[in-house]
Parts: C-alpha cells; sequence; structure tokens
C-alpha cells in the first residue's frame, strides 16, 4: 500500500476549507461505481513521502487542511504514522473511508488523530457484499458506525445511490444505519465507461428520483447534505 496521488488544492474534500488530498491506492471493495479504478488496482508508482511532506510544508500558510482519500486508506500500514506527523506540523485531516477497518479507526479516534470522518454506506446491511464484492466485513461496519457516532469528532456518513446497486427496497436499511446520526450526503452516482465494472447492470438515478430518496431521508439525520444538482 501506498500513496499514489496528490492534489495540491481541492475545495471540495473539507468540508469549508481548502484542503489538499492524498490518495492511497488500493482497496478491498470493487464498488461497481468506483470511478478510482487505477487507485484500486494500484496502478500507480508510490508517491515520495519525504516529497509530499515537503510540498505540504511549503504551501502550510495557506492550506493548513488534509483530506486523506483513496482507495482505502486504513488498509495502509504506514497511516497511523504518516497521519501522527501530519497532525505533529499542525494540519487538521479528515479521513475519507469504507469503514471496514473499525480497528484502526478507533486507534486514530483513540489518539485524537482526526478532525473529520466521512464514512461511506455502500447500501442496507443485507445487501453489502453484493455492492462491495467483498464478504464477512458487516460485522466491522456496524463497528465503525457506532465508533463513529460515539467520536465526538465532526462526521458524515454519505451515500452514492446508483439504480441497480442501491434500489428503493434498501433506502429503509440504510435510514437505520444513519439514524440519529450528525450528517448524512447524499451522492448521486456518474455512471460512464470509466467506472470499475461497466458490466454491472447499473444505471443513474434521474434529479426528480434524487429528489425523492432525498425526501425519503428528512429528518434521518441532524443535517441532510445533498450533492447533486
Ligand atoms: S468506491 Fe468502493 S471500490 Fe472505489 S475506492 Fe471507494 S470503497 Fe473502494
Amino acid at each position: 500500500m501506498s500513496i499514489q496521488g496528490f492534489h495540491k488544492l481541492s475545495t471540495v474534500d473539507y468540508p469549508k476549507n481548502p484542503c489538499s488530498v492524498l490518495f492511497h491506492g488500493g482497496c478491498n471493495f470493487k464498488c461497481p461505481y468506483c470511478h478510482n479504478r487505477s487507485l484500486v488496482n494500484e496502478e500507480s508508482p508510490p508517491l515520495n513521502r519525504e516529497d509530499l511532506l515537503f510540498q505540504l510544508r511549503r504551501r502550510k500558510k495557506y492550506i493548513k487542511h488534509i483530506c486523506i482519500s483513496g482507495g482505502e486508506p486504513t488498509l495502509d500500514k504506514a497511516l497511523f504514522n504518516d497521519i501522527q506527523l501530519l497532525k505533529n506540523e499542525g494540519f487538521s485531516i479528515k479521513l475519507d473511508t469504507n469503514g471496514s477497518n473499525a480497528k484502526v479507526l478507533k486507534d486514530l479516534i483513540d489518539h485524537q488523530l482526526i478532525d473529520y470522518i466521512a464514512m461511506d454506506i455502500k447500501t442496507s446491511m443485507d445487501q453489502y457484499h453484493r455492492v462491495s464484492n467483498c464478504s464477512n466485513h458487516t460485522g466491522k461496519i456496524k463497528e465503525s458506525i457506532a465508533l463513529i457516532k460515539e467520536s465526538g469528532i465532526n462526521y458524515e456518513f454519505r451515500t452514492t445511490f446508483v439504480k441497480g446497486v442501491i434500489n428503493w427496497s434498501d433506502l429503509e436499511g440504510v435510514k437505520e444505519m444513519i439514524k440519529g446520526s450528525m450528517r448524512f450526503r447524499i451522492q448521486q452516482g456518474r455512471i460512464d465507461e470509466n467506472v470499475l465494472n461497466s458490466h454491472y447492470p447499473m444505471e443513474q438515478y434521474s434529479i426528480e428520483e434524487m429528489n425523492q430518496i432525498s425526501d425519503f431521508f428528512t429528518s434521518s439525520a441532524e443535517e441532510i447534505i445533498k450533492s447533486y444538482k
């Protein structure tokens, strides 16, 4: 596992703040609508960590927030030390995760190394294996959800809605999972030739359908964010 991508500046990956983004290669899930194929398949060479730190330090006056994304960053054994180093340098850290690695999440939370967590909720629990293409991890997903809700850290759960992947019959299960949470982000999945599995029978929800989905989740979390137009 390694860091395989770096965006110097993003205005959408850290709530209310400009940030830099570090992308970790590799993922234990294979969501059919994923647009990060090269990261999931670890197709790029690792970036030099020293060089990245140098670049982040150089811009620290302007960018104090870092989003750690992927792929799935919690699979990287160097993640804890990396984040500790960045926190010691004074950066605020947001972690994007699929929630499959509750132990790493707990370590980071216990050591107060994370300032914001964004965890994907793929679908209802009984359909998780079908969307993630990975088995035996629903216990960890439940554990991560509970950890995050009780962490006292700023967080959001977020779901990418794609017809055929997450259907109307799955919505009640998702609502149950996010019940009582701080924030829920509703995203419209984009289906084009760049998805991870273009043979999967899926299609994009229309804006009208996305609005119906949003209506379904009204009041399910303290804040509902519609990330689509
Ligand atoms: S969308 Fe799925 S496959 Fe892609 S990086 Fe996220 S968890 Fe992994």
